[in-house]
């Protein structure tokens, strides 16, 4: 059985199939299941491949009609690379000298790179002209119209053209192994504005539902800083309007809620440029909440019998080489530390400068590393005794702090750093109580997570990529077994999860715990890996009930990843409001005038002898300003005291700005410590 040449065999998204004369375009496929499909269509999906309606369908193909839907990603990448023609033209209307370098869509918009004289830059002033052209151009409903040449004529339009930007995309196309070049008219070929482009795109301007420029930022052409300066315009587009509103929303509430912002603002952490990009300095607010994080996991530990220990910032290269962290981290670490009297030595034999630094790459020196993980470290405390079947697990927690090169434009407050501190543990055990590690440590993560009402999450269970085997250590067997307890954890935990291939560290697989916020952005936090490897690779032993030595398994578990990222990833998931047994001030007393200040300070000692953060607010100013001050804070409770209250030994209560109504002093400090204790929600607003 062949394929007939004189049909195109269509097999549609539900299992259906259809027969067409040989040539039929998609729009007329979608025509011939009805009306309203045809009237929707924007593009199609052939046999995995995004194309345009005027694309023509041979021999065999499954199809699926893209209509102008704002939940797919392919239809989205359609209309926002549609978008980006028409700012480019726009542009090109506001701008005349500007030249065109490169425009895609992304996955929340598009961009448009350009080349601009150096006296007409564009400005965020000029956006408004721009999209008052681009809304004309799609009222116009223009159609996108694709035309082809071959090779070597478009190379000669091109040149002609003079758009050096252009050429080298051409070439570039062609080195691809592109049989032709081709572009795309908005409207009539050769007669209105075109783009040398692959495609595909809408079927005409119309269809672009809504749209707006967004921001502007420089780069290089190539992404090469000695190349061409060009201006990079970022806008998005949708194929409804409420999609764009909504999105908009999404992105001020980014804006207000952004971490860098808050984190400023109630002064939580510091960033200084002559310590270090990406070293976090942690201000007193800030190091309330991450002790307060950090006595609510030690708690959790010591239900699950962890026992505590505390291991040194730097640790032997051999060590390393030994774990395999060099060199298989060697591009994301500091590089090694050598002692003085090694310098001198290294200098005596007449190291060069260029010799010493490929030395440094090599790890050919005898020297120590800034840690980039702890596991060496805790697994030197294991070794550091014999143990028995009887003694495991043995599981081993840390805050410890690591330190790991990242490309400086990358780092941006402290959710991207160069140190970093892991609520790390190491978890050693026997293979018949593997599955039963594994789960606790599960369970843990569900705790926390809970606690800290971030229970939008959905589990990855990550496993080697088969084809990439030179980029793991440990023998394919050991990671069979660590991948099937892995999944079978993961079955366990009442989740739904998926699996990735490539998602392992290089020692063995992992599961992750992706975090979904109310910005509708994910964070990959919490992580869970089981690990033949490194136990092998130390030659880690306990003797067995056979009297016999067996080797250990180990697992390694961070629920928060690391604190500055997890309390980055916080200050924006609670928008700067703590709840209680977090929040740097969790009290503070406002009298009403001078008068109650003594009354005032007397709270003030009750309330800090009870365990609470607590300031006074005496400033001269009107109770109004003071709780606008507080509510700016976020301070979760206010206290007000003037005569009625100073009278009865009581507070009026005010919670984020909400009036609670008067307690006696005793019950407030009471009913805050219940909270606190037991790490409840934040309360809304309303009584
Ligand atoms: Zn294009
Ligand atoms: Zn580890």
């Amino acid at each position: 059985m062949g394929t007939q040449t004189d049909t195109a065999r269509v097999k549609l998204p539900d299992g259906s199939m259809r027969e067409f004369a040989v040539g039929v375009t998609v729009a007329e496929v979608a025509g011939s299941i009805g009306p309203g499909l045809a009237r929707a269509a924007i593009a199609a999906k052939v046999d995995g491949r995004v194309v345009d309606l005027s694309c023509r369908l041979h021999g065999e193909v499954d199809l699926a009609i893209l209509t102008g839907d704002d939940a797919n990603a392919d239809s989205l990448s359609v209309i926002r690379h549609s978008a980006a023609h028409v700012m480019a033209e726009a542009i090109g209307i506001v701008i005349p000298e500007v030249e065109l370098v490169y425009g895609p869509p992304i996955d929340n918009g598009f961009y448009y790179d350009l080349a601009l004289p150096e006296q007409r830059p564009l400005r965020t002033e000029d956006f408004d002209a721009i999209e008052a052209e681009m809304f004309r151009i799609i009222a116009e409903d223009r159609p996108f119209t694709r035309y082809e040449m071959a090779i070597d004529a478009g190379m000669a339009k091109l040149q002609a053209e003079g758009n050096k930007y252009k050429l080298d995309n051409a070439r570039r196309a062609a080195g691809d192994g592109c049989d032709c070049l081709s572009w795309y008219a908005t409207g009539v070929p050769k007669q209105d504005w075109e783009d040398l482009c692959r495609g595909p795109h809408l079927p005409s301007t119309g269809r672009i539902g809504a749209c707006k420029i967004l921001s502007l930022a420089s780069c290089y052409w190539h992404g090469d800083a000695s190349s061409d300066q060009l201006t990079r315009v970022y806008g998005t587009a949708f194929a409804a309007k409420k999609s764009l509103s909504k999105y908009l929303t999404q992105l001020e509430q980014a804006r207000q809620r952004d971490h860098r912002v808050i984190g400023k603002q109630l002064q939580l952490f510091h960033i200084d440029e002559e310590v270090g990009q990406g070293l976090i300095l942690w201000t007193p607010n800030g190091a309330v909440i991450r002790r307060e994080l950090e006595e609510f996991i030690r708690g959790e530990l010591r239900k699950q019998d962890y026992q505590f220990v505390y291991t040194p910032h730097i640790g032997k290269l051999d060590l390393y080489k030994t774990s395999g962290h060099f060199p298989y981290y060697r591009e994301s670490q500091y590089p090694p530390m050598i002692e003085a009297d090694g310098m001198q030595a290294l200098a005596k034999e007449g190291c060069s400068c260029a010799e010493l630094s490929n030395r440094l790459k090599g790890g050919d020196v005898h020297g120590y590393l800034l840690k980039p993980m702890n596991c060496p470290h805790h697994i030197k405390i294991f070794a550091s005794q014999p143990h028995s079947y009887r003694d495991l697990p043995v599981r081993l927690a840390e805050f410890g702090t690591v330190y790991r090169w990242e490309q400086s434009g990358e780092i941006g407050g402290m959710t991207r750093v160069r140190g970093f501190t892991q609520d790390d543990a190491h978890l050693f055990c026997t293979e018949a109580q593997l599955a039963q590690e594994v789960h606790g440590c599960l369970e843990l993560v569900k705790i926390i997570f809970s606690t800290l009402q971030m229970e939008d999450y959905r589990v990855r269970v990550g496993v080697r990529d088969s084809g990439e085997s030179s980029k793991y250590v440990g023998s394919a067997e050991n990671w069979d077994k660590a991948e099937q307890a892995c999944r079978d954890a993961a079955s366990g935990l009442g989740v739904p999860f998926v699996e990735e291939a490539g998602e392992a560290a290089f020692y063995g697989p992992k599961i992750d715990f992706v975090v979904h916020d109310v910005l509708d952005r994910e964070w990959q936090l919490g992580t869970i890996q089981v690990d033949y490897n490194l136990p092998e690779r130390f030659d880690l032993s306990y003797i067995g009930s056979d009297n016999q030595s067996h080797r250990p398994v180990m697992i390694h578990r961070a629920p928060f990843g690391s604190m500055e990222r997890f309390v980055g990833v916080l200050i924006e998931h609670f928008a700067g409001a703590f709840p209680l047994w977090l929040a740097p001030e969790q009290v503070r007393v406002l009298p009403i005038s001078e008068k109650y200040n003594r009354y005032a300070q007397q709270l003030h000692e009750q309330l800090k002898g009870a365990g609470l953060r607590v300031t006074v607010d005496d400033a001269d100013d009107k109770i109004g300003a003071k709780i606008r001050r507080g509510r700016l804070n976020h301070v979760p409770y206010m206290a007000v005291v003037g005569e009625k209250e100073q009278t009865a030994g009581a507070v009026a209560v005010n919670r984020a700005g909400t009036n609670l109504g008067a307690l006696a002093a005793g019950e407030f400090i009471a009913a805050l410590k219940q909270e606190v204790d037991l790490r409840q929600p934040r309360k809304k607003n309303n009584k």
